[in-house]
């Protein structure tokens, strides 16, 4: 074993089951590993290098920055932060946003936002989050207690009070929830990520707006994964025709530095005053100047191009054999393979394809500019994969 699996091992926190590749390079959607063997990138680091590995733009943006001032503390304005901030406003309609370094602080400061809104309006009790079953917003104590799948509880108890969890695409359930517990917000991943790649039913997404509204919820979108134009539009609740009232994002927004962001609407974009809330990295300059440089970048012609290449990925993998069944919204693509996936990913691996996995999907996030040849060479090769060796009726004994 190398030098550095073996470091690695030894001395860094065992959390993550990592395959034996190491990476030291990457363009675009082609990544480089240790022996020099080459990748197509179906992964994007989970949905975070939106233009692929480093993008001139974005380490032209990102350099440029580091020769002025690398950070400043939240003391002091620095131009970035705020140029982004108004960005993500004018894109969405948003008035305010809080930066943090991460998809799970996002929704720390959703929550609290979505507290103190409640208990300024309505009164301290009022202070239940209802989130889905099978969600995931996260790994700290109270995106955990959000997070509606109990294998993430049971190590670490007690979790933030204040959270309950009803089944996905059941407004009766959703309903009566609401109704009984009179919560502080409602909050939802339009498109279930690390629950296995599950767009919600768009009937039932506006029926939860129209519930929160008619009960004087919050509306809280986790856009960590599925937003900055994964799903073909610049946010997923863009699809679904609603308004939230928060909006919480990361991973892609960075292009591959750490930020998160939560975006405060009309109602609550004042609860936040000094001394509310705060971080130390948070509105980072490098990180925004990155982030500023990714989303000026999705405009139409390139959702326009996620779209096109999502229904072409639809179209090759849907029906092949091997493949049971192919879910999803742009370029975030689930996908159910008769052999496990993680033999599938291991098997794409090693002729040179990234993929990603989701409970028991095969889980798909290129690069949202990911070159159309290099697409359509990668899931050649994953449905090879996913059709080799499978006896003539397509099932396994
Ligand atoms: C990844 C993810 C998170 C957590 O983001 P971190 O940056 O790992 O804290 C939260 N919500 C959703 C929907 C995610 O996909």
């Amino acid at each position: 074993m190398s030098n550095i699996q073996e470091r690695d091992q030894t001395y860094v926190a065992a959390t993550y089951a990592r395959f034996p590749v190491e990476i030291v390079s990457g363009k675009g959607s082609v990544a480089v590993d240790s022996n020099g063997k080459e990748y197509i990138d179906l992964g994007s680091g989970i949905g975070v290098t939106s233009f692929g590995f480093c993008d001139d733009e974005w380490v032209a943006a990102v350099t440029a920055q580091l020769g002025q001032v690398q950070h400043a503390s939240n003391l002091y304005y620095t131009e970035p932060c705020g140029k982004l901030a108004e960005m993500l406003c004018g894109k969405t309609g948003m008035k305010k946003v809080f930066f943090s370094n991460s998809g799970a602080e996002a929704n720390e400061c959703a929550v609290k936002v979505a507290r103190k809104y409640a208990a300024d309006t309505y009164g301290a009790e009022r202070n239940t989050i209802v989130t889905l079953e099978n969600s995931f917003h996260g790994r700290t104590l109270t995106t955990l207690a959000a997070t509606g799948q109990a294998k993430f509880h049971a190590l670490f108890q007690p979790l933030t009070p204040g959270f309950v969890h009803v089944p996905a695409n059941d407004i009766g359930a959703m309903k009566t929830m609401v109704e009984s517990v009179k919560p502080a917000a409602v909050m939802i991943e339009c498109v279930q990520g690390e629950g296995g790649v599950n767009p919600l039913e768009k009937t039932y997404v506006r029926e939860v707006a129209a519930l929160c509204r008619e009960h004087g919820a919050l509306l809280i979108v986790d856009e960590v994964q599925t937003g900055n134009g994964r799903t073909g539009k610049l946010y997923s609740y863009m699809n679904f025709d609603v308004t939230p009232d928060i909006v919480t994002t990361a991973k892609g927004l960075g292009g591959g530095l750490p930020i998160g962001a939560t975006l405060l609407g009309e109602k609550v974009k004042n609860v936040l005053g000094a001394g509310d809330h705060g971080s130390t990295f948070g509105g980072n300059p490098v990180a925004c100047a990155g982030a500023v440089s990714i989303l000026s970048r999705i405009d139409e012609d390139l959702l326009a191009e996620v779209r096109r290449k999502s229904r072409l990925a639809f179209g090759m993998l849907s029906g092949a054999e091997g493949i049971e069944s192919v879910t999803g919204m742009g370029l975030m693509i689930g996908v159910k393979t008769v052999k496990p996936a993680g033999e599938v990913l291991a098997a794409c691996r090693e002729r040179g394809v990234l993929c990603l996995s989701a409970k028991d999907k095969v889980r798909l996030l290129p690069p949202l500019n990911i070159p159309e040849e290099q697409l359509v060479r990668a899931l050649e090769i994953l449905r090879d994969v996913c059709a080799e060796g499978l006896p003539k009726d397509g099932l396994l004994d």
